[in-house]
């Protein structure tokens, strides 16, 4: 797993051209981002950056599986991940902080000697899960989820809006009752 400051890429000491890291993430990535909702998994990213004069190109290529709790049957499985992504960070004369131009390019200040990457690591994984963390389903359309526990989790929840619909006279009998 890489240490999280390596993500920091120091591009002013490199020369223009391209130039490539391998790095990788893990449970120390997911407690800083906690956003994710994540415990586990392990994501591989292979970034290749090109630097120009005034800009630096990052081809994100990022790969990898983590565990997630199903909203359906509240047993974890695997999430596979995959994405491409290209983003250009442009060098810019008297800018005091980054700009998000636009989905693909951000301004910094060409005072800068490091660039991290990991927001936006973390951003494009948040982005590529589904909004509805479920098993799935397998060939034949049928569901992967553990069938015992959603059938738990249903009879609990039925169970829940039962009580909730109690006969207030049936409440109030029973208070009677503890007063007692
Ligand atoms: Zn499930």
């Amino acid at each position: 797993m890489t240490d999280l400051k390596d993500f920091s890429i120091a591009f002013s000491g490199l020369k223009t051209g391209f130039h490539n890291f391998d790095l990788s993430i893990g449970e120390t990535f997911f407690k800083k981002f906690e956003a994710l909702a994540i415990d586990e998994g392990e994501i591989f990213i292979r970034l290749k950056m090109e630097k120009k004069e005034r800009m630096l190109i990052f081809d994100f290529s990022i790969e990898g599986t983590v565990s997630l709790v199903c909203d359906r049957c509240l047993e974890i499985y695997q999430q596979p991940v995959e994405i491409e992504k290209t983003i250009y960070v442009k060098l810019q004369n008297g800018l005091h902080e980054m700009v998000e131009e636009s989905e693909d390019v951000i301004l910094i200040s060409d005072q800068e000697s490091e660039f991290d990457v990991s927001q936006l690591i973390y951003e494009f994984i948040a982005l590529s899960l589904p909004m509805k963390r479920t098993h799935g389903v397998d060939e034949d359309g049928k569901s992967l989820c553990n069938v015992y526990m959603v059938h738990l989790i249903e009879s609990d929840r039925q169970a829940n809006t039962n009580e909730e619909e109690t006969d207030p006279r049936w409440d109030a009998l029973k208070k009677l009752k503890n007063n007692n």
